[in-house]
């Protein structure tokens, strides 16, 4: 199999014949074809690849991911992403949410939305579940990582669980400007889809991502903004840019993510000053995207990390407050259906006992953390509804060392496959948001986003960058699979 792939491969460069719609087109390392067939221009992906996508060259960009580098130097190596133990240092100001200004856990719903639509149909409304009855986009990139990357390598006994991973719906991150033409793409696809009557219907589920001063109190997902260079003004032009696109589709349901990690490091690592520096424009960041998103056919989850992160005692009230206080500044927006949980990380939804490593904190799974944010949720504003990310949690790991150990963690597997059976009316669906298989942080120790977490024993090495294809801890997440 691998033998007559890589003589395909060699056909394929020699001869330079032109790449097909999805196909790999570019990356380092790639000898393949790099011109797509007519319809479709090779677009940038990651620095490992490239791939054909249909449209023209206005709508893409093969400068793709220049990836700027955060020359910060000044956060300490032991700064961790999550906090391991009961935070008693900074957290966001907290002190102007009035407790009595709720606004219960109703639905999203709402016929105000600020979406002005440009083209005819009836309006997806984001009320109630929106997940219920539809399922979400299979999109091609993962699954021609998975076909591409994957597969050929792979021992014949995995091949047939990784080709229906590619099938599974999961998130496409927005994580660089450029990248946002892609959700054009992938929504006309998916309306196309509909039109001709795919059941059910087919959502299109994104994360937001590219906050100035990015992944603020670690390396491994620092961005291509910086607060220092006018990276504000220019994350509000990334979110008019999706806006643009989702009007083009108001018949299309969209579900969004908001900025990983953003809000958690404001309740937790404001005592690093990347984090300090970046509080004012990840506030009026991730309020201008709940404002400016607010369309009647999209469903936005503001990140709330997870149990070991903002679950301690410590942590979970000053996170209600914080999300309420945006939510409110933003003007309350309809399309602001709750919070996503466990994003890229490997807890447990529900877990008979305690693992070691969650030291003492009662919230010691997501349900639990879930059950005990919400109350907070209804008492000081904010709608709470949740989506938890499962990709990763199918077996907890055996030897990971500390909660707040965040980076490729050894012994995980793929969780249960993207539903709305949840078992908690809290909780709209268990989704896919991390594409497993795509790496958390590079292991390259002279790599200038190298994280010190990307170097402990319990992460699998060695490792490439974050976001780009790692096929070893693929086929971890595959040998463990929860399915
Ligand atoms: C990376 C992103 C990537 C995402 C999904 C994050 O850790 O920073 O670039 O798109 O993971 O793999």
């Amino acid at each position: 199999m691998k033998q007559v792939f890589a003589t395909a491969a060699a056909v394929f460069a020699t001869q330079a014949s032109a790449v097909a719609v999805w196909g790999q087109c570019g990356g380092k390392g790639w000898s393949g074809g790099t011109t797509c067939d007519s319809g479709s221009v090779c677009v940038a992906q990651n620095d490992y690849y490239s791939q054909c996508i249909p449209g023209t060259a206005s709508t893409t960009a093969t400068t793709l991911k220049t990836t700027t580098r955060a020359t910060t130097t000044t956060v300490p190596a032991s700064t961790t992403k999550v906090s391991t133990s009961v935070v008693s240092t900074s957290k966001a100001s907290s002190t102007t949410v009035a407790p009595t200004t709720t606004k219960a856990s109703t639905t999203a719903a709402g016929s105000t939305s600020a979406a002005g639509s440009t083209t005819t149909g009836t309006p997806v409304s984001a009320s109630g579940n929106p997940f219920a009855g539809r399922q979400i986009y299979a999109n091609p990139y993962y699954s021609s990582e998975i076909f591409t990357s994957a597969i050929p390598s792979l021992p014949a006994s995995l091949q047939a669980k990784a080709s229906a991973v590619a099938n599974v719906g999961t998130y496409v991150w927005l994580d660089t400007a450029a990248k946002v033409p892609t959700m054009d793409t992938y929504l006309a696809d998916i309306a196309s889809k509909n039109a001709a009557g795919a059941s059910p219907p087919i959502l299109g589920a994104f994360v937001v991502y590219d906050l100035p001063n990015r992944d603020c109190a670690a390396y491994s997902s620092n961005g291509e903004y910086l607060v220092a260079n006018g990276g504000l003004a220019k994350y509000y032009a990334y979110i008019d840019s999706i806006a643009a696109i989702i009007k083009k589709y108001p018949t299309t349901q969209i579900n969004l993510v908001i900025e990983p990690d953003s809000l958690g490091n404001l309740v937790t690592n404001l005592n690093v000053a990347k984090c300090q520096e970046a509080q004012p424009a990840y506030e009026s960041g991730v309020e201008y995207a709940m404002k400016t998103l607010n369309f009647a056919n999209v469903a936005m989850y503001l990140d709330a990390g997870h149990a070991g992160w903002l679950g301690w005692s410590a942590n979970i009230g000053p996170a209600a407050q914080l999300f309420a206080r945006l939510y409110k500044a933003a003007g309350s927006p309809s399309s602001v259906r709750g919070l996503a949980t466990n994003v890229a990380n490997y807890n447990a939804f529900t877990i008979a006992s305690a693992p070691s490593y969650t030291q003492g904190n009662s919230n010691y799974d997501e349900k639990l953390y879930i059950d005990n944010l919400a109350p907070l949720l209804v008492q000081y504003g904010y709608p709470a509804h949740f989506i938890v990310d499962v990709s990763r949690n199918g077996v907890q790991p055996t030897k990971q060392q500390a909660w707040g150990d965040w980076c490729n963690v050894i012994g995980t597997g793929f969780g249960v496959k993207p539903t709305t059976n949840t078992g908690d009316s809290l909780v709209d669906a268990f989704v896919w948001v991390k594409p497993g298989g795509e790496g958390d942080g590079t292991s390259d120790s002279s790599a200038t986003r190298y994280d010190s977490h990307c170097g402990l024993s319990d992460a699998l090495q060695p490792a490439p960058e974050a976001g780009t294809w790692f096929q070893a801890y693929f086929q971890q997440l595959l040998q463990n699979a929860a399915f």
